[in-house]
């Protein structure tokens, strides 16, 4: 059944070109909300209606980074302790499947625009996970996988060690792998060149490297030279406000791809055309906007104020030349999900 689906899907994806954002997700994130973070929510119902003004027609979605598996107000403290009880008996057991009972039992029309992707720990039960997730795909057409380690204190290393059976899975059902990816000096968690080391070991396995690698410019250039590695430009203005701000969230010096960055449409034209076979357009909705702090290795806290219009990502992609627009927006896109068709 989930795959009669999926089939639908693909080939309503492929009847005629579209555009497709490459990240955002959907559902709650209660630790968000309770640590006075913004954004902490998005239903499908209201991510489709933005799809409808902004002008996308299918997005992939997953779910935000809060999981029932840890304690509430230890997590919003940044410690990470077993949720007492069984809501989420492993790391997003219940965030998976509330996503896709959103998307293909409450609200089915939302399934011919939103292609799911389940999330996970790498560190944190793997095994336990990978049986979830096999029983999630058995019942609902999910089209890959997504991980955001900074926020777990989870690192992303054990993808080769323990974990590496979520790559096994990722490579059994054929499905890619959005990763979070970060340069600050106090996250070794998503160490964007760690990531690649990760993608280089795993030929059988499509990557994309979320947040335009924080333009660093030789994280961009070995994840061009992989096979198997895409990079997306999940909420590309704030990043944009970032290297203005030469914060240390983004590559800065000559470490940092050079671009203008106070013209969003301009510098992301410049990546696209360098690197036009990896490069994914996305707008990391609702996360295109983010106030809230990141807590690093040493428990420093940053706290990161950053707001973006609703159409801002969309307004700012349409400045593109068409073919650019069609290759990152759509063929890209599809040879992420499917591989090369
Ligand atoms: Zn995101």
């Amino acid at each position: 059944m989930p795959h009669a689906a999926k089939s639908r899907m693909i080939d309503r994806l492929l009847a005629e070109p579209a555009l497709i954002d490459a990240h955002a997700h959907v559902g709650a994130d209660a630790a968000a909300f309770y640590s006075g973070n913004y954004p902490y929510a998005m239903t499908a119902e209201d991510f489709v209606l933005r799809m409808d003004v902004t002008g996308v027609d299918f997005a992939v979605c997953f779910p935000l980074v809060y999981t029932a598996y840890f304690s509430l107000p230890d997590f919003v403290q940044s410690r990470f302790v077993r949720c007492p009880g069984n809501l989420s008996p492993v790391p997003y057991g219940f965030e998976n499947e509330r996503l896709c009972q959103e998307i293909y039992e409450a609200m089915p029309g939302m399934g011919e625009r939103l292609l799911p992707f389940a999330f996970f720990d790498p560190g944190r039960e793997p095994q336990g996970q990978v049986a979830a997730l096999e029983s999630l795909v058995e019942r609902y057409p999910v089209f890959g996988l997504k991980t955001a380690t900074s926020y777990l204190q989870s690192p992303i290393s054990e993808l080769l060690r323990g974990g590496r059976c979520l790559l096994d899975f990722a490579a059994r059902h054929d499905l890619p792998i959005t990763l979070h990816t970060a340069v600050i000096p106090g996250d070794p968690w998503a160490n964007v060149f760690e990531i690649l080391d990760v993608v280089r070991s795993r030929p059988d396995v499509r990557f994309a490297l979320a947040h335009t690698c924080r333009f660093d410019r030789r994280a961009l250039e070995q994840a061009d030279e992989l096979a198997n590695c895409f990079v997306d430009f999940s909420a590309f203005h704030i990043h944009c406000k970032l290297a203005q701000q030469n914060h240390a969230a983004v590559a800065g010096g000559g470490d940092r791809y050079p671009a203008d960055y106070t013209r969003h449409a301009a510098a992301m034209q410049a990546i696209a055309e360098a690197y036009p076979d990896t490069m994914l357009w996305a707008s990391d909705t609702p996360g295109h906007q983010f106030i809230g702090r990141f807590v690093d290795d040493q428990t420093a806290e940053h706290w990161l104020h950053l707001t973006c219009e609703v159409r801002r990502e969309t307004d700012e992609f349409r400045q593109l030349p068409d073919a650019l627009r069609h290759r990152i927006g759509y063929l890209n896109a599809l040879r992420f999900l499917f591989g090369r068709r």
